[in-house]
């Protein structure tokens, strides 16, 4: 038996009329091209990181596919080399 939608069409339109107002999302990297994906710049590395030291997704940090790979394994380069941490304790 399938669930009854117990949601109001008032509830569901303002669902969709705040989706209105989050901020598009944009790659960081395709917008400026004088980025560069580099482990050994930490500093930049270090933004897409949580608190914890975790890669931040890419449906938080809007990057496109192709640069959120590079990322990662940009990241997980630095990781390697000492520049990142690979997990941290919360403060
Ligand atoms: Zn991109």
């Amino acid at each position: 038996m399938r669930r009854p939608d117990n949601r109001s069409n008032a509830e569901k339109r303002e669902k969709r009329e705040r989706r209105e107002y989050t901020r598009k999302k944009i790659c960081r990297f395709c917008t400026d091209s004088s980025l560069r994906i580099d482990y050994k710049n930490y500093r930049l590395l270090r933004t897409f990181l949580t608190e914890r030291g975790r890669i931040v997704p890419r449906r938080i940090s809007g990057n496109c596919a192709k640069h959120q790979r590079e990322l990662t394994r940009a990241i997980k380069r630095a990781r390697h080399v000492a520049l990142l941490p690979f997990t941290a304790l919360p403060k």
